[in-house]
């Protein structure tokens, strides 16, 4: 019961509009189902082959989202199935996208992941890359992928400034893409931040969509 407890203290917190993915990485489909159970339906996990592993043993309604740096040569695993890509960070990833969404006859929606924080570790585009990516002759003649949004990561720490400099950054990069770029297109619409540490800033700062592990199901236990 506590997992749906959980979902439910966070829900009541979101304002109108903005989704809530449940970040299950790690996690058994037990955990999972109980907050199905609960209403849930917007999972995410990091690792393909766990999603798609997970993707087979659970009910079909679920909304899979993948938020992890993703591989190439793992794209294969979850095309057939993946609701939307929030860590697309280069245009050789979303060419390979488009070329795996176009094998199953489907177009599979992405967002941009951007490098915000002050983390060099943390992955993500610069702005002046998406731009190019964005301008491309090979992007431009993509047929099946759809970029709705931006995501990013803030910095690691307990300075509230910070993380809502760089959340605000990230909607700046948004609002940026969306006038040069998305101006005519309803669906770029999505702006996917905030974990369990900082979703309130996140969407004070204007998320669409937070993403929330840990303060759900608990803390996770890596095991190599
Ligand atoms: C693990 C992860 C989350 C969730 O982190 P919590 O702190 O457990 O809420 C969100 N986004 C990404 C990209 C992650 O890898």
């Amino acid at each position: 019961m506590e997992i749906q407890e959980q979902i439910k203290n966070i829900l009541s917190i979101l304002p109108e509009g903005v989704r809530l993915v449940a970040v299950s990485k790690t996690k058994p489909v037990e955990a999972i189902l109980d907050a199905y159970n609960g209403g849930q339906r917007i999972f995410g996990e990091n690792r393909p082959q766990e999603m798609m592993a997970k993707y087979r043993e659970l009910p079909k309604d679920i909304e899979w989202h993948m938020i992890g740096q993703l591989q190439e040569k793992n794209v294969k695993y979850i095309a057939s199935f993946v609701a939307l890509i929030h860590s697309v960070d280069s245009l050789r990833l979303l060419m390979k996208i488009d070329k795996e969404a176009a094998n199953q006859g489907r177009v599979i929606d992405c967002l941009l992941e951007f490098h915000i924080a002050q983390e060099p570790t943390k992955a993500g585009l610069r702005y002046e890359e998406a731009e190019e990516l964005l301008k491309s002759e090979v992007y431009r003649q993509m047929q099946h992928v759809r970029i709705v949004g931006v995501m990013g990561i803030a910095t690691f720490t307990d300075c509230e400034l910070q993380i809502r400099q760089e959340f605000h950054q990230l909607k700046e990069y948004f609002l940026r893409l969306k006038q040069h770029f998305f101006k005519e297109d309803p669906m770029f619409r999505e702006l996917s931040m905030g974990m369990s540490g900082d979703y309130r800033i996140a969407v004070e700062e204007g998320a669409t969509m937070v993403r929330i592990g840990s303060a759900i199901f608990g803390k996770r236990i890596y095991t190599v």
